[in-house]
């Protein structure tokens, strides 16, 4: 074909649906407020879901309310080519986080039916349910379930702070679907592709305008609890102190100590709850958070050991708990899906690196059920989960573009 399928990409119409989408959950300092499930992206859905249907795009839905609008290619019997993101945002997000995956999928397949072609394979265009894990944690719920990481039953009852649970919000987003059938969860996929922004400014500062993902770097996250006995400020003697803010404060400085090396090494500990958190009683309790990553798994086995042993190693008089809730090893995106992309930025001359990703997306889940890859493209200062956050118009256009001709070549193999 002498034509490419990125040549009908309307980056005008792209850069229009991502300020028309922004309006579900706008905040008035610009950014995007839209949790999971609610009522605002239930809106949102049915707006992505009217873009489809106005190209005659087939909307399926599942159990965890994962959104999907199908583009039938020559062969139905095959399995698809699936691309998109996350339609769900932070709290204080922004305009392109999973919007863009979304959107730049739903191009792709306008620019099939815009250029009046059929692939062999059917494509999907994707809107995976929780990503972002701030009204229900943890996140990645729709590509957890999809892809039998999770149980649904283990996963309806969870509660988000009002004390909603993700069945009562999945219902409730379902309820809300005009003539969109259900399907089962796992059906086989061809490949899987999520443009996304960075994130972080690695293009920025290359002045590159698109990155072909390697991999997704490693996570452990952890919960510990530090249990002690409350007692008087005074009145209580030191030696019989069973302090449990003394004991966890060593603690985060000796698993900071341990991750110092190598310095891409990553240690969080975002989350402190002390007991009774007063200013005169020793701490009875400290309840916190470590995340700890890196892109080498041998790294985040050898701190996960010695963040293992610190916790005994410096508890004290204290008792203490470590509840692993995470880990998600580090890994490599398939050879073929990264060739595609690194192909198709070439054959456009649209100058493009290889990137590592520093941020978990659903991307990992599907890894490792189907050939996956992630085309990254830049955004301004890496700010994202902020309402500051920004592409550039010509640079999602250009994502786009890439994704269009991945998305066919992929959808073309047999
Ligand atoms: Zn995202």
């Amino acid at each position: 074909m002498s034509q490419r399928l990125s040549d009908h990409v309307d980056g005008a119409r792209l850069w229009a649906r991502h300020m028309e989408l922004a309006r579900f959950g706008a905040r008035a300092d610009g950014g995007v407020d839209r949790p999971t499930l609610s009522a605002i992206e239930g809106e949102a859905r049915a707006q992505v879901i009217a873009w489809g249907r106005a190209i005659g795009l087939k909307p399926f839905t599942d159990a965890a309310a994962n959104l999907f609008l199908r583009y039938e290619g020559q062969d139905s019997s095959l399995a698809p080519v699936v691309a998109g993101s996350h339609i769900d945002s932070q709290p204080t997000g922004g305009k392109f986080d999973g919007v863009f995956g979304v959107l730049a999928a739903l191009e792709a397949v306008e620019a099939m039916a815009a250029a009046g072609r059929r692939p062999l394979r059917s494509v999907e265009v994707v809107a995976w349910t929780n990503e972002e894990g701030s009204r229900f944690a943890p996140g990645m719920t729709g590509s957890d379930l999809f892809t039998g990481t999770k149980e649904l039953d283990k996963v309806l009852p969870i509660r988000d702070a009002d004390g909603v649970t993700i069945g009562e919000a999945v219902a409730a987003i379902l309820a809300g679907d005009v003539a969109v059938p259900q399907r089962p969860f796992g059906f086989s996929i061809a490949a899987y592709v999520e443009p996304h922004i960075e994130q972080a400014s690695v293009l920025e500062a290359a002045g590159i305008p698109l990155g072909v993902v390697t991999g997704i770097q490693g996570t452990r996250r952890y919960r510990i609890r530090v249990t002690g006995e409350a007692a008087h400020a005074g009145t209580a003697l030191r030696r019989d102190r069973k302090d449990a803010m003394m004991a966890a404060v060593r603690m985060i400085q000796a698993m900071d100590e341990a991750a110092m090396e190598p310095d891409d090494t990553l240690i969080t500990v975002g989350m402190m709850k002390v007991t009774p958190n007063a200013p005169s009683v020793v701490p009875a309790e400290v309840f916190f958070s470590v995340d700890l990553r890196h892109p080498d798994n041998a790294v985040v086995d050898r701190v996960d050991g010695e963040i293992r042993a610190i916790v005994e190693r410096y508890k004290g008089p204290c008792a203490v708990e470590l509840q692993q809730i995470q880990h998600s090893p580090s890994l490599n995106f398939a050879p073929s899906v990264r060739a595609a992309i690194a192909a198709a930025a070439a054959a456009r001359g649209i100058r493009h690196m290889d990137v590592y990703s520093a941020a978990g997306h659903d991307a990992r889940q599907l890894h490792y059920v189907c050939p996956a890859g992630m085309i990254f493209v830049p955004c301004r200062g890496g700010i994202s989960h902020n309402p500051d956050e920004w592409a550039e118009p010509e640079h999602l256009t250009a994502g786009a573009q890439v994704l269009a001709d991945v998305v066919w070549d992929l959808a073309s193999r047999a």
